[in-house]
């Protein structure tokens, strides 16, 4: 299947990257984590599809059977759809017919200051979790004799992860422009495996999370960059409850994120994650609300091509 006329582009980072001097980042442990992601995670993205196949009674089955082995893979949510030519960024193309999303929790321990070099580190940690269970998830339906295309949280990858994400029930998306699951929050990311077998598919959710965007501001008043908006954008396509976006001006929120580890101010932040689970699922004590760090924002820039550049996907319902 190919990309929608419409998709946007794949962004190009390096291209960004580049043009604002290079990457500023600098924390071991990140550095190690991406290492492991491109060098040792990316080469085991392709295997052997055994020749005999294993059968399901029905859609209902295989799709039951499939999200008991990714959450015993480590995915914290699952939910399945059909990609859609609009999923897939443009002048690319896939060859399965679902997608079997995968979503892996932050902890929100480590979001109590932001930026920081705490959140960063965990942002990339859950990259390289999901990544194993991405990896992991593919090797199995390759053993059960289908094929698979993995879709790794990281990126680079050929499907848009967030109209994937909404379509399989993940939540719905918030003024910040991440999706907001009605238990986990915004604190996770996402990534996913591509296949055809028959599989009975979810479908988007609506828990009031878009509505009560419209009510509450948190991350807009907590953005550093100023990079949030205030109204919704008409002509920036509707969402899955038939909602104008709302759009980050990516050009304020990249440079900052740049330059100060990766920023996520905006997750923390959200009334969604710290109503009754402060305690952080596990026990932890947290703060209910982050310190966040505001620094002078740097110039705004999205000098990357035009053809390059990043634009929020049209979403069609
Ligand atoms: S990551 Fe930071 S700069 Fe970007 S939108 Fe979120 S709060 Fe604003
Ligand atoms: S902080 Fe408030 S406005 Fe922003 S995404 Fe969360 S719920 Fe929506």
């Amino acid at each position: 299947m190919k990309a929608h006329s419409d998709s946007p582009p794949a962004f190009s980072w390096d291209d960004w990257y580049a043009g604002l001097g290079g990457r500023e980042i600098n924390i071991p442990e990140v550095d190690e984590l991406l290492h492991q992601i491109f060098h040792e995670q990316f080469p085991r993205f392709v295997g052997k599809v055994a020749e005999e196949k294993k059968t399901f009674r029905d859609p209902e089955e295989a799709s039951r059977h499939l999200k008991a082995k990714a959450q015993e893979f480590g995915a914290d949510i699952v939910g399945i759809c059909e990609i859609e030519p609009s999923d897939i960024y443009r002048g690319r193309a896939i060859e399965e017919r679902f997608a079997i999303a995968v979503g892996g929790r932050m902890r929100y321990r480590a979001f109590q200051t932001v930026p920081s070099k705490e959140s960063a580190i965990e942002c990339i940690r859950v990259y390289y979790e999901l990544g194993e269970t991405v990896i992991a998830l593919a090797d199995y339906i390759r053993g059960m004799g289908y094929s698979c295309e993995i879709e790794h949280p990281i990126g680079d990858s050929n499907l848009l992860h967030i109209p994937i994400g909404l379509k399989a029930g993940f939540g719905e998306l918030g003024r910040h422009g991440s999706i907001i699951h009605p238990k986990l929050g915004p604190l996770f990311r996402m990534g996913s495996v591509a296949t055809s077998i028959p599989m009975a598919t979810d479908h988007p959710i609506d828990a009031g999370i878009a509505a009560f965007c419209d009510k509450c501001k948190a991350c807009r008043i907590y953005c550093p960059a100023n990079a949030i908006p205030d109204d919704r954008s008409p002509e920036a396509g509707k969402d899955h409850l038939g909602y104008d976006r709302y759009v980050v001006d990516t050009g304020k929120c990249f440079p900052y994120f740049k330059k100060y580890n990766y920023c996520s101010a905006c997750l923390p932040v959200c009334v969604y994650n710290h109503k009754e689970w402060a305690r952080d699922f596990e026990g932890f004590e947290t703060k209910k609300f982050p310190d966040v760090i505001f620094k002078d924002p740097p110039d705004a820039y999205d000098g990357v091509a035009s053809e390059k550049k990043h634009s929020y996907p049209r979403i069609r319902r």
